[in-house]
């Protein structure tokens, strides 16, 4: 393609909410046969919220938030704001206090820990609670499988080394995504779904956006690995995504990401509209095959 043809392609991208960084992210576009999608906030809508509440002890709801909320509003994740959401709701006033964290950690891809009230509160997924050598019991096993396989996040609290209850929380797919990744099938483009989030969760909404190839319980890291003989794109919006948004061929990150993904990327969707990675492909597609 001419360099007029590439600044041409680059301003009708940008006209069109597709902020293309460069010619090279424009002539790496059509030659992408797969698509890494990351889950959270990129096929589904990113803003969790909590539907379901499991005790196994005898422990009355609002002091169970109380302590999981003091924990959790220590934490920028999305599933921490979804739990402090929902626990500020059980209380009638405006401003409630949650009470003292001490020792605050957080792990990231697993979950929180702290100090309430000299209670150690371990709140996260399954293999948080493994590698802190907590027991998870039967009961709690078959509650983790029936929420997974509604496709909502379960949540494990622990209190004292002892699994005291499980929060379920949901997080819906966009309305188009099943679209744009069928789209894509018939544009000869391999969709995969990638996320930090459990097996169960990851199939079942896999499943609904029409994903077969799924990467579930990875770390950042593995977010980034490359798969040979193809030409990858990435799209991704939040901070553990952006190794894998460098590392791609292309790189499309969501334009209401974090602005740690928008730098990582070569291409941003501004609209944040799925469909726009069809529009991006289609761009780079039209300008580099006409002219060979
Ligand atoms: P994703 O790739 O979906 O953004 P992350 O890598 O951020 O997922 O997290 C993976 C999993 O770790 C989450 O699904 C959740 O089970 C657990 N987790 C992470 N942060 C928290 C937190 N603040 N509170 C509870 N659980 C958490
Ligand atoms: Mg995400």
């Amino acid at each position: 393609a001419t360099p007029t043809a590439v600044m041409v392609a680059t301003g009708v991208g940008a006209s069109q909410g597709v902020l293309i960084k460069g010619g090279q992210a424009l002539e790496s576009a059509h030659k992408v046969d797969c698509i890494v999608f990351d889950k959270t906030g990129t096929l589904t809508i990113g803003k969790p919220v909590v539907v379901n509440t499991r005790l196994l002890k005898n422990m009355v709801l609002r002091e169970f938030y109380d302590y999981v909320a003091a924990a959790e509003d220590n934490s920028e994740h999305p599933l921490a704001k979804a739990i402090v959401e929902h626990a500020k709701k059980l209380h009638s006033e405006e401003n409630h206090i949650w009470p003292e964290a001490r020792d605050f950690i957080s792990v990231p891809g697993h979950g929180v820990k702290a100090n309430i009230s000299d209670n150690i509160l371990i709140v996260g997924n399954k293999s948080f609670m493994l590698s802190s050598s907590i027991d998870i019991p039967l009961e709690a096993l078959e509650i983790l499988t029936e929420e997974e396989e509604k496709a909502q996040t379960a949540i494990i609290v622990a209190m004292d080394q002892e699994v005291v209850g499980i929060i379920s929380v949901s997080d819906p797919i966009k309305p188009n995504a099943n679209d744009v990744i069928s789209y894509l099938k018939s544009m000869n483009v391999e969709s995969i779904m990638v996320t930090g989030d459990n097996w169960g969760t990851a199939n079942a909404i896999g499943k609904e956006v029409g994903i077969e190839k799924i990467i579930a319980e990875a770390k950042p890291e593995q977010k980034a690995e490359k798969l040979s003989g193809k030409t990858v794109a990435m799209v991704g919006d939040g901070i553990n995504d952006s190794p894998a948004l460098v590392s791609a061929d292309v790189g499309l990150a969501i334009g209401a990401g974090t602005d740690v993904a928008i730098e990582a990327a070569d291409i941003v969707l501004m609209k944040s509209n799925l469909e726009d990675v069809v529009t991006a492909i289609d761009l780079s597609r039209k300008t580099f095959f006409r002219i060979r």
